[in-house]
C-alpha cells in the first residue's frame, strides 16, 4: 500500500465498532435477504455504503453545536453561515436548505417544466429526479472517456462542450433553462472537472445567454484535483481555486453532507434577485423561514465551521490520498477498478471481475454480498440492481451499462489500518472470484428496488 500523508487530526472521541464471526454474518445476510441496505449499521465493521452525511465532525464543529443560536429568525448562526458561504462562493443570496435535494427541488420548481431540457456533465440521481419531476428532461453530456472504466483521464468529469453547443443549436435557448456542472462528477466515479472546462462552459453559456449552475457537493475535492493536475494551478490555495470556479456560475446547489463535513444540511446560492425571491417563497412553504431553511441554528454553525475546515490543504491531501492508496492497493492485486481513482470512492468493475456471472445474475450484488461475508464490510452495488429498466415493448429486464461496486470513504472516519483491512478483504474475495455465484431476485418493489429487494444465492450449475 502506498504511503499517504498522515491524518492531520488526532482522535478525541471514539465510537466502538463490532466484529462479527463468519457464522453470524451468514445469518445476518440470510435475514436481510442478502440486501446490504437491510443489514443494521451496527453489524457492519466498516461501513462504506456512502460518504454522504457520514463525516466525523471536529471539536470546533461540536463546540459550534453548543454555540448555535436557536432564534427563529435572523439568528447569529445564520449570519455566520451566510458570511462563510459568501466568502467561499461569492453568491449574492445564500438560502439554507435541509439537504442538497431540497435546493434542487426549489431550483427546478422555478426553472424546470414541460418541454425543457437541462444538460449536466452527469446528473446525480436526485438531481435527475427533480428535473424530471418538474416535467423537464435531464440530459447527461459527459465526455466519452467517462464511460470507459479503465480509461485514464485527468479530468474525466468534464462536460462535453461540443455536445453542449450542439444541443443549444438544435434545441434553441428558449427550452434550456440552465446548464449544470456537477463537481466532482459523482455518478461517473467522483471524477473532477477542470477549471478550463468550467471556464469554457461559461463562454458557451455567455454566447447563448444561458445561466450556468454548479452542483457543488464536492467542490473542495474538485478544487484539490485542479491544484494537483491542472497546469499553472499548483501554487494557488484551494479557496482561491474554489472562488474562481464559483465566479463562473450564476448559482449553485449544495449538499453540505459531503464537503460541508456535517451530517445534515445544504444550501442554494444565487446571484439573480428575482430568482432569489421566488426561491425564498418556496423555501418558506416547505423548508422554513429564510434564515434557517429546515435546519437548526446549531446545524448552520457546524456547516460554517465545516466549510472552513474542508478548504485546508492538509485535510484534502490526506483525504484524497487515502482514497487513492486504497485504489492502488486493490488495483495492484489485479482487481479491475474505475481509473483514475476519484475523490470520494473506489469503484470496482464487478462485471469485468466476475465474467462468469451474467449481468442479470447481478455480479455487483454478488461481490457486495461476498465482501460482507468475508469481512463485515458494507459496500453498495451500482449496476443492474440499482438501475433496473425494462424493454418498453417486451417488458424484458435489461442490464445497466456497467456493473460497479462502490466503496465510498466517509470523511475523517477511518484510519489507514481500517483501509488496509478493506484492501486485504477485497483481495481475498478477488482471489476466490471463480467460486462466486450470482444471485436471483426473489422480491422487489416497482421503483427504486435496490433499497428493499431480497435476493437468493444461485448455486453451482
Ligand atoms: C448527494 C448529492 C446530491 C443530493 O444531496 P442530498 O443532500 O443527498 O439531498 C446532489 N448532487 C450530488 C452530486 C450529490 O452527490
Amino acid at each position: 500500500m502506498v504511503k499517504y500523508p498522515l491524518e492531520p487530526y488526532r482522535i478525541k472521541v471514539v465510537e466502538r465498532i463490532r466484529t462479527t464471526t463468519r457464522a453470524e454474518r451468514e445469518q445476518i445476510l440470510k435475514e436481510a435477504g442478502y440486501n446490504l441496505f437491510l443489514v443494521k449499521g451496527e453489524d457492519c465493521l466498516i461501513d462504506l455504503l456512502t460518504d454522504s452525511g457520514t463525516s466525523a465532525m471536529s471539536d470546533e464543529q461540536w463546540a459550534g453545536l453548543v454555540r448555535g443560536d436557536e432564534s427563529y429568525a435572523s439568528s447569529r448562526s445564520f449570519f455566520r453561515f451566510e458570511r462563510v458561504v459568501k466568502e467561499i462562493t461569492g453568491f449574492t443570496h445564500v438560502i439554507p436548505t435541509h439537504q442538497g435535494r431540497a435546493s434542487e427541488r426549489i431550483l427546478f420548481s422555478i426553472m424546470g417544466g414541460e418541454g425543457k431540457t437541462v444538460p449536466n456533465n452527469t446528473h446525480f440521481d436526485t438531481t435527475r429526479a427533480n428535473v424530471e419531476f418538474s416535467g423537464a428532461t435531464a440530459l447527461d453530456l459527459a465526455i466519452p472517456e467517462a464511460r470507459i472504466p479503465a480509461e485514464e483521464h485527468p479530468f474525466k468529469g468534464n462536460i462535453d462542450l461540443t455536445a453542449l453547443e450542439q444541443l443549444i443549436e438544435e434545441q434553441g435557448t428558449e427550452n434550456i433553462p440552465l446548464v449544470m456542472i456537477t463537481i466532482t462528477n459523482n455518478t461517473s466515479g467522483g471524477q473532477p472537472v477542470s477549471l478550463e472546462n468550467i471556464r469554457a462552459a461559461r463562454e458557451v453559456c455567455d454566447r447563448a445567454g444561458l445561466p450556468l449552475f454548479i452542483d457543488a457537493c464536492r467542490f473542495a475535492e474538485n478544487a484539490w484535483f485542479i491544484k494537483e493536475r491542472e497546469p499553472g494551478q499548483g501554487d494557488r490555495s484551494i479557496a482561491e481555486i474554489a472562488g474562481e470556479i464559483f465566479s463562473y456560475a450564476d448559482g449553485c446547489t449544495m449538499s453540505a453532507k459531503k464537503d460541508g463535513l456535517v451530517n445534515i444540511g445544504g444550501f442554494l446560492g444565487l446571484h439573480d434577485d428575482e430568482l432569489a425571491v421566488k426561491a425564498k417563497n418556496l423555501l418558506i412553504l416547505t423548508e422554513g423561514f429564510t434564515t434557517y431553511g429546515g435546519l437548526a441554528g446549531r446545524d448552520l454553525e457546524a456547516i460554517a465551521q465545516g466549510l472552513e475546515e474542508v478548504l485546508e490543504d492538509d485535510y484534502l491531501t490526506c483525504r484524497i490520498n487515502q482514497v487513492r492508496s486504497l485504489g492502488e492497493a486493490i488495483s495492484e492485486a489485479g482487481v479491475p477498478i474505475v481509473k483514475p481513482t476519484g475523490g470520494h470512492a473506489i469503484y470496482i468493475d464487478a462485471r469485468a471481475m466476475l465474467p462468469h456471472i451474467p449481468p442479470l445474475e447481478y455480479p455487483g450484488q454478488a461481490f457486495v454480498i461476498e465482501l460482507y461475508r468475508e469481512a463485515g464490510i458494507r459496500a453498495v452495488e451500482i449496476g443492474s440492481v440499482m438501475f433496473a429498466h425494462r424493454d418498453p415493448e417486451t417488458g424484458e429486464e435489461l442490464p445497466a451499462d456497467l456493473d460497479l461496486v462502490r466503496l465510498a470513504i466517509p470523511r475523517r472516519v477511518y484510519t489507514q489500518s481500517h483501509l488496509e483491512y478493506v484492501a486485504e478483504a477485497v483481495r481475498a474475495v478477488f482471489e476466490r472470484r471463480d467460486s462466486i455465484h450470482g444471485v436471483r431476485i426473489t422480491e422487489q418493489a416497482p421503483m427504486l428496488r435496490h433499497f428493499n429487494a431480497r435476493f437468493s444465492p444461485l448455486e453451482d450449475k
